[in-house]
């Protein structure tokens, strides 16, 4: 059977954002350019501050990263807490977990108070262990949240099979603080607030140069240009505006999405509806959808060269996690790109006077994402950096960053080319 190559997320849009052309010269007090978790909540946290905000997007809102992800809405990074400490020092380190352990909160709060129609489940997420290495790196995580107060569990290889309806675990670690979303709506629903509170979104529209005059910042597009008195830049992976792209390691994700399970075979698989990831150093995923659809995901690609061994490594892979499920297809098949730092933490950077920079959520943009949006929108409104949940540096250049991303996903497809061998 044929699997259509676009996202499931596209299929099942429920909100039509009135965005407008610009079609000449406009001020405003911000302009943000990128129209995903980060430039919205910005839009959406400025704007109700009063602030006049317009938001440029190049494509279409949720374009990027917001409207293809796993939808897994966790609390804090991939980075363990204490290896943040470790990186960013105890004092920035603590500011960053607290700071990230609630944004799961956040997310949840803006839904129910903006009536986010996104599907919108806190039911927990399970990162599972694919192994006794595995299980030691929960046990060690498991350590390190309890010393932070945080509501985790560690669930044994049976509660784990009776939550997931796999065999394939050796454990699990509960988190009750996260959930899952349906990305684009969530996305979509931020865009709506956003507007509703007054910024003004022109999609469509991609920021080519930005500049400061020494007065305001001046974008100019195709069709016009913007000025503004301060800028916020949330492209994050998906980035095509002049600032340098040597910033971060583009990396790529793949997801596959079941056609809808019957009945009997939803029940048997994940009927709690937690969001889960593995401990295999090739991580991959695995959650359903509000219509019994079971999504799994792996880091890859699905450009030519992979995109057969993509495929060959999901069947394997729903067989491997569910054998007892079977003649199921996919329906749809998709990938998206992910902006990894060298230390795997976000970074929020100077551009020019009054402008700053969000990206390098590194695969856990949910959370972050709608945070940091919202404490740029904070330094927007008051120029106060210190509220901020990490330092703002200048720039940073990362070396080597194209062999970093070839080196991802050729790791990752060798991984599942060989998965299918052995
Ligand atoms: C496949 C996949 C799975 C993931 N799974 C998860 C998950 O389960 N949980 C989680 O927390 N995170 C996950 N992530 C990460 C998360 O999706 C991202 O970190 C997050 O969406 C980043 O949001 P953003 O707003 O910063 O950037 P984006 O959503 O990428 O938005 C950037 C926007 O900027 C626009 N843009 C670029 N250039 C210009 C320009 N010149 N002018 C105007 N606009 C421009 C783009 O078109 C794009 O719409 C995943 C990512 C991927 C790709």
């Amino acid at each position: 059977m044929k699997i259509a190559h676009h996202s499931l997320w596209q299929t099942d849009t429920r909100e039509s954002i009135v965005d407008k052309p610009l079609s000449s010269h406009e001020h405003c007090d911000l302009v943000v350019i990128g129209a995903g978790y980060s430039g919205l909540s910005a839009a959406l946290h400025a704007a109700q501050q009063g602030m006049s905000v317009r938001v440029l997007e190049a494509k279409t809102i949720g374009y990027g990263g917001s409207g293809r992800n796993v939808g897994l809405v966790n609390a804090g990074l991939w980075t363990p807490p204490d290896d943040v400490e470790k990186t960013l020092g105890k004092a920035a380190g603590t500011i960053l977990n607290k700071a990230l352990a609630k944004a799961p909160e956040l997310v949840f709060s803006l839904i129910k108070k903006h009536q986010i129609n996104c599907d919108g489940l806190r039911n927990g997420t399970l990162h599972c262990a694919s192994d006794k290495a595995g299980l030691k790196q929960l046990k060690a995580r498991l350590t390190q949240q309890i010393a932070r107060n945080a509501p985790v569990e560690l669930l044994s290889s049976l509660e784990t099979r009776q939550r997931t309806g796999s065999t394939k675990f050796l454990g699990s670690l509960l988190d009750h603080r996260a959930g899952t979303i349906q990305p684009l709506n969530y996305a979509l629903g931020l865009a709506k607030a956003a507007t509703n509170a007054s910024a003004i979104i022109h999609a469509h529209c991609p920021a080519l140069t930005c500049q400061h005059n020494g007065r305001s910042w001046v974008v100019n597009t195709a069709y016009g240009c913007i000025s503004a008195d301060k800028l916020i830049h949330a492209t994050n992976a998906y980035d095509s505006t002049d600032v340098s792209h040597q910033t971060f390691t583009k990396a790529h994700y793949i997801q596959f999405a079941t056609q809808p399970l019957t009945q009997t075979q939803r029940a048997l698989i994940l009927p709690n509806g937690e969001g889960c990831w593995d401990t295999n150093q090739v991580m991959s995923s695995f959650r359903m959808d509000n219509n019994a659809r079971l999504i799994i995901g792996g880091l890859g690609s699905l450009d030519n060269r992979g995109k057969n061994t993509q495929i060959n490594w999901a069947y394997r892979k729903l067989n491997a996690l569910f054998p007892h499920i079977k003649n199921v297809d996919f329906d749809y098949m998709w990938d998206g790109q992910i902006a990894m730092t060298s230390d795997y933490l976000p970074k929020i950077t100077k551009i020019g006077t009054q402008g700053i920079r969000l990206y390098g959520y590194s695969g856990r943009g949910i959370g972050p994402g709608t945070l940091f949006g919202k404490a740029a929108a904070q330094w927007a409104s008051s120029g106060e950096e210190s509220e901020l949940p990490v330092c703002v540096t200048a720039p940073i250049f990362e070396k080597h960053t194209q062999l970093r991303a070839t080196y991802f996903d050729m790791g990752a497809t060798l991984n599942h080319w060989l998965s299918c061998r052995f």
